[in-house]
Protein backbone atom coordinates (compact mmCIF):
# COMPACT_ATOMS: atom_id res chain seq x y z
CA UNK A 1 0.00 0.00 0.00
CA UNK A 2 1.47 3.54 -1.02
CA UNK A 3 1.99 5.04 2.11
CA UNK A 4 0.41 8.77 3.08
CA UNK A 5 3.03 10.95 4.89
CA UNK A 6 0.23 14.01 4.69
CA UNK A 7 -1.26 14.69 8.01
CA UNK A 8 -4.54 15.94 8.48
CA UNK A 9 -4.70 19.61 10.42
CA UNK A 10 -6.51 21.07 13.13
CA UNK A 11 -5.47 24.10 15.56
CA UNK A 12 -6.80 27.15 17.95
CA UNK A 13 -6.68 30.65 16.85
CA UNK A 14 -5.90 33.11 19.49
CA UNK A 15 -3.86 35.82 20.81
CA UNK A 16 -2.91 35.19 23.82
CA UNK A 17 -2.61 31.62 22.74
CA UNK A 18 0.19 29.99 24.31
CA UNK A 19 -0.99 28.96 27.89
CA UNK A 20 -4.36 27.36 26.07
CA UNK A 21 -3.90 23.68 26.97
CA UNK A 22 -6.94 22.16 24.29
CA UNK A 23 -3.91 20.74 22.24
CA UNK A 24 -2.85 18.41 24.71
CA UNK A 25 -6.16 16.44 24.91
CA UNK A 26 -6.42 16.42 21.30
CA UNK A 27 -3.10 15.18 20.53
CA UNK A 28 -3.32 12.66 23.29
CA UNK A 29 -7.04 11.34 21.37
CA UNK A 30 -5.46 11.86 17.76
CA UNK A 31 -2.45 9.13 19.03
CA UNK A 32 -4.88 6.52 21.02
CA UNK A 33 -7.02 6.54 18.21
CA UNK A 34 -3.94 6.07 15.73
CA UNK A 35 -5.39 9.07 13.75
CA UNK A 36 -2.68 10.92 11.63
CA UNK A 37 -4.02 14.28 12.81
CA UNK A 38 -2.51 17.44 14.29
CA UNK A 39 -3.77 20.31 16.87
CA UNK A 40 -1.90 23.46 16.31
CA UNK A 41 -1.83 26.27 18.97
CA UNK A 42 -1.65 29.42 16.38
CA UNK A 43 -0.72 33.03 17.55
CA UNK A 44 -3.24 34.49 15.47
CA UNK A 45 -3.39 38.05 15.82
CA UNK A 46 -6.62 40.19 15.49
CA UNK A 47 -5.84 42.05 12.35
CA UNK A 48 -4.73 38.34 11.10
CA UNK A 49 -7.84 36.51 11.14
CA UNK A 50 -8.69 36.63 8.06
CA UNK A 51 -5.48 35.88 6.53
CA UNK A 52 -5.68 32.53 8.79
CA UNK A 53 -8.82 31.63 7.63
CA UNK A 54 -8.07 31.81 4.08
CA UNK A 55 -4.79 29.85 5.29
CA UNK A 56 -7.25 26.93 6.66
CA UNK A 57 -9.00 26.45 3.49
CA UNK A 58 -6.02 26.46 1.75
CA UNK A 59 -4.14 24.30 3.89
CA UNK A 60 -7.22 22.12 3.17
CA UNK A 61 -7.60 21.48 7.21
CA UNK A 62 -9.71 19.87 8.70
CA UNK A 63 -10.93 22.57 11.40
CA UNK A 64 -9.98 24.77 13.74
CA UNK A 65 -11.04 26.09 17.14
CA UNK A 66 -11.27 30.13 18.13
CA UNK A 67 -10.11 31.65 21.44
CA UNK A 68 -9.75 35.15 22.51
CA UNK A 69 -10.31 37.83 20.57
CA UNK A 70 -12.14 35.64 17.49
CA UNK A 71 -14.94 34.07 18.70
CA UNK A 72 -17.64 36.93 17.33
CA UNK A 73 -14.90 38.06 14.56
CA UNK A 74 -14.78 34.69 12.69
CA UNK A 75 -18.37 34.82 12.02
CA UNK A 76 -18.51 36.81 8.25
CA UNK A 77 -15.76 34.36 7.04
CA UNK A 78 -18.18 31.46 7.47
CA UNK A 79 -20.33 29.66 5.19
CA UNK A 80 -22.88 29.47 7.95
CA UNK A 81 -23.66 28.87 11.49
CA UNK A 82 -25.26 26.24 14.14
CA UNK A 83 -28.31 27.29 15.73
CA UNK A 84 -27.04 27.41 18.67
CA UNK A 85 -24.16 29.41 17.62
CA UNK A 86 -26.21 31.34 15.75
CA UNK A 87 -28.03 32.21 19.33
CA UNK A 88 -24.92 32.46 21.28
CA UNK A 89 -23.43 34.93 18.53
CA UNK A 90 -20.45 33.19 18.74
CA UNK A 91 -18.60 30.65 17.89
CA UNK A 92 -15.27 28.27 19.57
CA UNK A 93 -15.59 25.80 16.73
CA UNK A 94 -15.12 25.56 13.06
CA UNK A 95 -15.63 22.40 11.31
CA UNK A 96 -15.11 21.41 7.09
CA UNK A 97 -17.65 19.74 6.09
CA UNK A 98 -18.63 18.75 2.32
CA UNK A 99 -16.49 22.35 1.39
CA UNK A 100 -18.81 24.57 3.81
CA UNK A 101 -17.14 26.15 6.46
CA UNK A 102 -19.64 25.86 9.44
CA UNK A 103 -19.14 27.55 13.01
CA UNK A 104 -20.36 25.90 16.31
CA UNK A 105 -20.11 26.49 19.77
CA UNK A 106 -19.50 23.67 21.98
CA UNK A 107 -18.73 25.47 25.39
CA UNK A 108 -22.28 25.31 26.83
CA UNK A 109 -22.92 21.81 24.97
CA UNK A 110 -19.52 20.48 26.48
CA UNK A 111 -21.13 21.94 30.03
CA UNK A 112 -24.73 20.45 29.46
CA UNK A 113 -22.93 16.68 28.69
CA UNK A 114 -20.90 17.19 31.76
CA UNK A 115 -23.65 17.66 33.37
CA UNK A 116 -25.63 14.93 32.11
CA UNK A 117 -22.73 12.52 32.74
CA UNK A 118 -23.25 13.20 36.31
CA UNK A 119 -27.05 12.18 35.84
CA UNK A 120 -27.79 15.64 36.38
CA UNK A 121 -30.51 17.33 33.77
CA UNK A 122 -31.20 20.81 33.22
CA UNK A 123 -34.92 20.37 32.32
CA UNK A 124 -37.47 21.63 34.54
CA UNK A 125 -34.47 23.25 36.30
CA UNK A 126 -34.37 26.87 37.94
CA UNK A 127 -30.61 27.68 37.23
CA UNK A 128 -28.34 30.58 38.60
CA UNK A 129 -25.80 31.90 36.25
CA UNK A 130 -22.92 34.06 37.86
CA UNK A 131 -21.79 36.28 35.12
CA UNK A 132 -22.37 37.22 31.34
CA UNK A 133 -19.78 36.73 29.09
CA UNK A 134 -18.79 34.47 26.15
CA UNK A 135 -18.95 31.01 28.88
CA UNK A 136 -21.69 32.20 30.36
CA UNK A 137 -23.83 32.87 27.16
CA UNK A 138 -23.10 29.65 25.69
CA UNK A 139 -23.95 28.24 29.11
CA UNK A 140 -26.85 29.66 29.33
CA UNK A 141 -28.47 29.58 25.77
CA UNK A 142 -27.54 25.77 25.87
CA UNK A 143 -29.06 25.10 29.26
CA UNK A 144 -32.03 27.15 27.70
CA UNK A 145 -32.47 25.14 24.66
CA UNK A 146 -32.14 21.82 26.96
CA UNK A 147 -35.39 22.15 28.57
CA UNK A 148 -34.45 24.89 31.91
CA UNK A 149 -37.69 26.36 32.95
CA UNK A 150 -36.06 29.50 34.61
CA UNK A 151 -32.57 31.39 34.38
CA UNK A 152 -31.27 34.03 36.59
CA UNK A 153 -28.24 35.90 35.10
CA UNK A 154 -26.16 37.87 37.86
CA UNK A 155 -23.80 39.75 36.62
CA UNK A 156 -21.65 43.28 37.62
CA UNK A 157 -22.08 45.01 34.28
CA UNK A 158 -25.47 45.82 33.70
CA UNK A 159 -25.59 46.10 30.07
CA UNK A 160 -24.40 42.35 29.59
CA UNK A 161 -26.33 40.73 32.05
CA UNK A 162 -29.56 42.31 30.76
CA UNK A 163 -28.82 41.07 27.12
CA UNK A 164 -28.06 37.92 28.36
CA UNK A 165 -31.55 37.74 29.77
CA UNK A 166 -33.65 39.06 27.09
CA UNK A 167 -31.46 36.86 24.67
CA UNK A 168 -32.19 33.64 26.77
CA UNK A 169 -36.27 34.88 27.14
CA UNK A 170 -36.54 36.00 23.37
CA UNK A 171 -34.62 32.97 21.58
CA UNK A 172 -35.01 29.95 23.63
CA UNK A 173 -38.21 28.73 25.70
CA UNK A 174 -36.64 29.70 29.16
CA UNK A 175 -37.90 32.21 31.23
CA UNK A 176 -34.98 34.31 32.24
CA UNK A 177 -34.57 37.44 34.39
CA UNK A 178 -31.31 39.93 35.20
CA UNK A 179 -30.42 40.55 38.56
CA UNK A 180 -27.38 43.11 39.43
CA UNK A 181 -24.31 42.11 41.41
CA UNK A 182 -23.89 43.87 44.34
CA UNK A 183 -21.46 42.70 47.10
CA UNK A 184 -22.31 39.52 48.85
CA UNK A 185 -25.31 38.40 45.85
CA UNK A 186 -27.62 36.47 47.77
CA UNK A 187 -28.55 33.23 45.41
CA UNK A 188 -31.96 33.23 44.92
CA UNK A 189 -34.51 30.40 46.99
CA UNK A 190 -35.01 27.68 44.74
CA UNK A 191 -32.11 27.55 42.57
CA UNK A 192 -31.53 24.17 41.97
CA UNK A 193 -28.21 24.36 39.95
CA UNK A 194 -25.93 27.50 40.96
CA UNK A 195 -23.45 27.89 37.98
CA UNK A 196 -20.30 30.09 38.40
CA UNK A 197 -18.99 31.28 34.76
CA UNK A 198 -16.86 33.99 35.90
CA UNK A 199 -13.26 34.34 35.64
CA UNK A 200 -12.89 34.47 39.07
CA UNK A 201 -10.24 31.73 41.04
CA UNK A 202 -8.92 30.96 37.94
CA UNK A 203 -4.61 30.32 37.99
CA UNK A 204 -3.16 31.87 39.45
CA UNK A 205 -5.92 33.97 40.86
CA UNK A 206 -6.77 30.68 42.68
CA UNK A 207 -6.65 32.61 46.17
CA UNK A 208 -9.79 34.63 45.24
CA UNK A 209 -13.66 33.12 45.25
CA UNK A 210 -16.64 35.39 43.55
CA UNK A 211 -18.50 37.76 46.28
CA UNK A 212 -21.56 35.70 47.12
CA UNK A 213 -23.46 35.08 50.41
CA UNK A 214 -22.25 31.63 50.79
CA UNK A 215 -24.75 30.71 53.57
CA UNK A 216 -27.63 31.63 50.41
CA UNK A 217 -26.09 28.02 48.91
CA UNK A 218 -27.65 24.90 50.08
CA UNK A 219 -27.25 21.07 50.09
CA UNK A 220 -29.90 21.25 47.60
CA UNK A 221 -28.14 22.78 45.06
CA UNK A 222 -25.97 21.34 41.96
CA UNK A 223 -22.96 24.17 42.17
CA UNK A 224 -20.59 24.05 39.13
CA UNK A 225 -17.70 26.10 37.91
CA UNK A 226 -16.20 26.79 34.74
CA UNK A 227 -12.60 27.39 35.98
CA UNK A 228 -11.18 24.04 35.41
CA UNK A 229 -7.29 25.31 36.52
CA UNK A 230 -7.44 24.75 39.97
CA UNK A 231 -9.90 22.01 39.53
CA UNK A 232 -11.61 22.32 42.55
CA UNK A 233 -11.49 26.19 43.24
CA UNK A 234 -12.52 27.83 46.43
CA UNK A 235 -15.74 28.34 45.51
CA UNK A 236 -16.39 24.64 44.50
CA UNK A 237 -14.86 23.73 48.42
CA UNK A 238 -17.20 26.65 50.09
CA UNK A 239 -20.24 24.54 47.53
CA UNK A 240 -18.68 21.94 48.96
CA UNK A 241 -18.74 22.15 52.90
CA UNK A 242 -22.37 23.43 52.96
CA UNK A 243 -23.31 19.90 51.39
CA UNK A 244 -24.04 20.93 47.92
CA UNK A 245 -23.15 18.72 44.91
CA UNK A 246 -20.28 20.02 42.98
CA UNK A 247 -19.51 19.44 39.25
CA UNK A 248 -16.06 20.95 38.14
CA UNK A 249 -15.18 22.87 35.06
CA UNK A 250 -12.60 19.99 33.99
CA UNK A 251 -15.40 18.24 32.63
CA UNK A 252 -16.89 20.95 30.69
CA UNK A 253 -13.69 21.53 29.33
CA UNK A 254 -12.82 17.40 27.97
CA UNK A 255 -16.41 17.42 26.76
CA UNK A 256 -16.29 20.60 24.57
CA UNK A 257 -13.17 18.96 23.28
CA UNK A 258 -14.10 15.77 22.73
CA UNK A 259 -17.08 17.21 20.77
CA UNK A 260 -14.92 18.72 18.53
CA UNK A 261 -12.43 15.94 17.99
CA UNK A 262 -16.28 14.03 16.80
CA UNK A 263 -16.93 17.02 14.49
CA UNK A 264 -13.36 17.00 12.69
CA UNK A 265 -12.52 12.77 12.91
CA UNK A 266 -16.28 11.44 12.81
CA UNK A 267 -15.01 9.23 15.68
CA UNK A 268 -16.11 8.65 19.02
CA UNK A 269 -13.63 10.91 21.68
CA UNK A 270 -11.83 8.57 23.97
CA UNK A 271 -12.94 10.72 26.50
CA UNK A 272 -10.85 8.88 29.75
CA UNK A 273 -7.45 9.16 27.76
CA UNK A 274 -8.53 13.53 27.31
CA UNK A 275 -9.00 13.66 30.58
CA UNK A 276 -6.23 12.17 32.03
CA UNK A 277 -3.90 13.76 29.72
CA UNK A 278 -5.11 17.15 30.40
CA UNK A 279 -5.09 16.41 34.15
CA UNK A 280 -1.14 15.04 34.27
CA UNK A 281 -1.07 18.26 32.35
CA UNK A 282 -2.36 20.89 35.70
CA UNK A 283 -0.92 18.24 38.05
CA UNK A 284 -4.31 17.45 39.05
CA UNK A 285 -5.82 14.58 40.83
CA UNK A 286 -6.15 12.00 37.59
CA UNK A 287 -8.83 9.92 39.85
CA UNK A 288 -10.96 9.95 36.60
CA UNK A 289 -13.51 11.86 34.54
CA UNK A 290 -15.80 13.79 37.04
P1 LIG B 1 -15.30 36.88 29.58
O1 LIG B 1 -14.19 37.86 29.70
O2 LIG B 1 -16.11 36.83 28.33
O3 LIG B 1 -16.34 37.13 30.79
C1 LIG B 1 -15.88 37.31 32.10
C2 LIG B 1 -17.08 37.34 33.05
O4 LIG B 1 -16.57 37.32 34.39
C3 LIG B 1 -17.95 38.58 32.92
O5 LIG B 1 -19.28 38.24 33.16
C4 LIG B 1 -17.40 39.46 34.07
O6 LIG B 1 -18.38 40.35 34.58
C5 LIG B 1 -17.13 38.42 35.11
N1 LIG B 1 -16.18 38.85 36.13
C6 LIG B 1 -14.86 39.11 35.98
N2 LIG B 1 -14.32 39.45 37.17
C7 LIG B 1 -15.33 39.43 38.08
C8 LIG B 1 -15.42 39.70 39.48
N3 LIG B 1 -14.35 40.05 40.18
N4 LIG B 1 -16.62 39.55 40.08
C9 LIG B 1 -17.71 39.18 39.39
N5 LIG B 1 -17.70 38.92 38.05
C10 LIG B 1 -16.52 39.05 37.42
O7 LIG B 1 -14.65 35.47 29.92
P2 LIG B 1 -15.18 34.01 29.47
O8 LIG B 1 -16.64 33.96 29.68
O9 LIG B 1 -14.63 33.68 28.14
O10 LIG B 1 -14.43 33.07 30.51
C11 LIG B 1 -14.86 32.98 31.85
C12 LIG B 1 -14.19 31.78 32.50
O11 LIG B 1 -14.64 30.60 31.88
C13 LIG B 1 -12.65 31.76 32.40
O12 LIG B 1 -12.13 31.38 33.65
C14 LIG B 1 -12.39 30.65 31.39
O13 LIG B 1 -11.15 29.99 31.63
C15 LIG B 1 -13.56 29.72 31.69
N6 LIG B 1 -13.90 28.82 30.60
C16 LIG B 1 -13.94 27.48 30.88
C17 LIG B 1 -14.25 26.57 29.90
C18 LIG B 1 -14.27 25.12 30.25
O14 LIG B 1 -14.36 24.31 29.31
N7 LIG B 1 -14.27 24.72 31.51
C19 LIG B 1 -14.55 27.00 28.52
C20 LIG B 1 -14.55 28.43 28.34
C21 LIG B 1 -14.21 29.29 29.35
P3 LIG B 1 -18.64 41.80 33.94
O15 LIG B 1 -19.45 41.54 32.68
O16 LIG B 1 -19.42 42.48 34.99
O17 LIG B 1 -17.29 42.41 33.66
Amino acid sequence: MEKNYRAELTAVFGDPVDGNPTGVMEEAAYEALGLNYRYLTLRVKKEDLEAAVKGAKAFGMKGYNLTMPHKTAVIPYLDCLTPAAEIIGAVNTVVCRNGKWTGENTDGKGFVLSLKRDGIKPEGKRITLLGAGGAARAIGVECALAGAEHITVLNRDVGRGEELAGLIGRKTGAEAEFCPWTEQARIPEGTDILIQATCVGLYPDSGRKPDIAYDTVTDRMVVCDVVFNPERPLFLQEAERRGARIVTGMGMLVHQGALNFELWTGKKAPLEIMYQALAREFGASQIGLP
